[in-house]
């Protein structure tokens, strides 16, 4: 097999979950840090991987992490390692992202096209928001659109 063809059988297994090659960079962000892109990404693409060991149940009970991730009922993932360039994404109630969960995997997928320095963001599950998010006001473009202008 040539490395092309190698190339097209990884996507054909993997899909739409195949990550793209995106130069993405942490940077100063509203909220703190956050991730930009500096490629075009087109609607519907794999960005990245949300990554980090697993929990077990009592693990996830005794963690102080805020970075876990419920990906099923008994799997969560600690996405807290410094490896997980994901982590920096932020929540936004109105994402240019969103999460796909495949077999037990986490991915960030363009829920849009998304132009060259935008943040990357995707909308957080609601007991996060409700419990860190909206007691210190949602920054996002829906909420603080004033913030967002240019
Ligand atoms: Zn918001």
């Amino acid at each position: 097999m040539t490395k092309k063809h190698i190339k097209a059988h990884i996507y054909k297994k993997r899909g739409k979950f195949h990550i793209g090659k995106y130069d993405l960079r942490v940077k100063r962000s509203l909220a703190g840090l956050g991730l930009f892109t500096f490629s075009p990404i087109k609607k519907g693409s794999c960005i990245i991987e949300y990554k980090g060991p697993t929990l077990s149940k009592k693990q996830e009970e005794d963690s102080n992490s805020l970075y876990l991730f419920e990906v099923t009922k008994t799997k969560t993932i600690d996405g807290a390692v410094r490896s997980n360039t994901a982590r920096y994404i932020n929540h936004s109630c109105r994402p240019n992202s969103e999460i796909d969960i495949y077999k037990g995997r986490v991915y960030v997928m363009a829920k849009r096209n998304i132009k060259v320095g935008e943040e990357l963001n995707y909308d957080y599950d609601t007991d996060y928001f409700e419990a860190y998010i909206k007691p210190k006001g949602c920054k996002c473009i829906k909420h603080a659109p004033e913030l967002w202008v240019k």
